[in-house]
């Protein structure tokens, strides 16, 4: 079977929000959809470990945000490599309280919609949300960012957590760290750490590379934030 066939399903990206009493938490979701138009029901895959998986189903409402092709991948990032467990993603990002007391990200967003729960699916890893969207708003102009776009112009990847997640060599090899006398550096964003022994073959830095060394115009290869998002890790 050929995995990369699954990179030529068509997807959009979006934020999917929802509360738990007074806590707010989203989350980036390429898995939306909608399944039917009368009524209107959308679909949104969310993976079971995640913190939004369960304030959806604790408070029966989620929010998509269609984001915007101009969202940065620190942007990005933020909502899809780091844990609402672990920072307030609200705190410095645009959003608004629907009707619903549901919070739906406005930064970077294109449109929005607010859905009720109507039933839940789960698939194993994932939870499939159906809801009905009972407010739909769009906000401006801007082109919506799609998967590919992301993948492909943002050089964006999946976290572990995604349902469009691979596991590649790069993984696997990711487990075996080498001794190194240069410093390996994390990215504040995602978590990556960049390892002067391994490099970063994919895109053309060689092992043996220190970070100091790196181009000015070299990314995360998992979130795609730059050089300025590392921080140096003790040895
Ligand atoms: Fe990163």
């Amino acid at each position: 079977m050929d995995l990369n066939t699954f990179f030529k399903v068509g997807y959009g990206m979006y934020i999917i929000s929802s509360k738990l009493g007074d806590k707010y938490n989203g989350q980036i979701a390429n898995a939306v959809m909608q399944v039917s138009s009368d009524p209107p029901l959308f679909t949104a895959g969310i993976n079971n470990n995640n913190l939004t998986c369960k304030y959806i189903k604790d408070t029966g409402y989620f929010s998509v945000s269609v984001l915007s092709e101009e969202s940065d991948m620190k942007f990005i990032g933020k909502f899809g490599f780091k844990s609402g467990k672990n920072i307030d993603k609200f705190l410095d990002t645009e959003y608004i309280i629907s009707d619903t007391k549901i919070p739906v990200i406005t930064e970077n967003t294109v449109a929005y919609l607010v859905c009720k729960l109507i039933n839940t699916v789960d698939v194993g890893t994932h939870c499939v949300f159906i809801g009905e969207a009972i407010e739909a708003k769009v906000l401006n102009d801007k082109t919506p960012l799609t998967y590919k776009y992301y993948r492909e112009v943002l050089r964006g990847k999946s976290p572990k957590t995604a349902p469009t997640f691979i596991k590649t060599n790069k993984h696997v090899n990711e487990i075996k760290q080498k001794e190194s006398k240069m410093s390996k550096y994390e990215c504040t964003v995602c978590g990556y750490v960049y390892d002067p022994a391994e490099g970063d073959p994919e895109n053309g830095i060689k092992a043996g590379t220190a970070f100091e060394d790196l181009p000015d115009d070299w990314v995360c290869p998992d979130c795609g934030v730059g050089k300025e998002d590392f921080e140096k890790l003790e040895d």
